[in-house]
């Protein structure tokens, strides 16, 4: 895909966006920055921007094969991906099918209990604000989205929960829980942002290892190293049980 690079138009804790000489075309720069902790705890790590690409790239690809649109075009080269270029919704939806996190800190839920059904939580985009927890009523009455989008976006948040957690599960991950972003393009609604290891918590089925960014939040290893063998686990070919 020919596409160039024109102005950067937004600078994230972890990405950047750049308009292109295309139409409707943006490219995503996925940085070596990680943060965490509101950005109070921040560094930069050689190839995380890579590795995070990598994964997000393949689930993108792997979800629209499976129906679900996304905002993906292609990998420009391993830090740069080409995407549709949507009105973003200022909503993190999060996916729980486990209780860790701040689900564990905030509500009476002791870590590692199943939710079945699985909940779906959405926080405000607004760092100034911490992201609050919003519920529906709060979401229409700021017009974030319409009745129907937000029906919408539940909808393929719990299908993207369900494609990804039977993908990752044959690779003996289990997915935890993560975080999802969507935008528009005229009236249709799109999957944006990333699916990394940075936006979810994954857990070895086996050991019970974090394989995410609570090993860099909680210094629970060597984060690079973690992050190169799990991006190689998931966008591998399935182990054989
Ligand atoms: O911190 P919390 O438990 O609420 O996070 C739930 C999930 O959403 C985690 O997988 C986390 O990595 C992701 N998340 C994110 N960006 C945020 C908040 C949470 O990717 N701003």
């Amino acid at each position: 895909m020919d596409v160039k690079y024109k102005d950067l138009i937004i600078k994230g804790k972890a990405k950047s966006v750049y308009t292109t000489d295309t139409k409707g075309k943006l490219i995503v720069e996925f940085r070596d920055d990680i943060t965490a902790f509101d950005g109070g705890k921040k560094d930069v790590l050689k190839n995380k921007g890579g590795y995070n690409a990598e994964v997000s790239a393949f689930f993108f690809e792997y979800l629209e094969q499976k129906g679900v649109k996304t905002h993906f075009f292609t990998m420009l080269d391993p830090h740069h991906m080409v995407v549709r270029k949507l009105e973003m919704i200022p909503l993190e939806v999060i996916v729980r099918n486990i209780a860790a996190g701040s689900i564990v800190r905030n509500y009476p839920f002791e870590e590692g209990t199943p939710l079945d059904p699985p909940l779906i939580v959405i926080d405000f985009k607004d760092d100034a604000r911490h992201d609050p927890m919003l519920n529906d009523e709060i979401i229409i009455a700021l017009k974030l989205v319409t009745p129907a989008e937000l029906k919408k976006i539940k909808k393929v948040a719990l299908e993207v929960n369900r494609l990804l957690s039977a993908l990752l599960e044959a690779q003996e991950i289990t997915l935890v829980d993560f975080k999802i972003e969507f935008g528009r393009q005229g009236k249709t609604i799109y999957l944006g942002d990333e699916i990394s290891m940075d936006s979810m918590r994954l857990w070895d089925k086996k050991t019970g290892e974090s394989l995410d960014k609570d090993v860099y939040r909680f210094e629970k290893g060597d984060v690079m190293a973690i992050y190169h063998k799990v991006a190689q686990r998931i966008t591998g070919p399935v182990k054989k049980q």
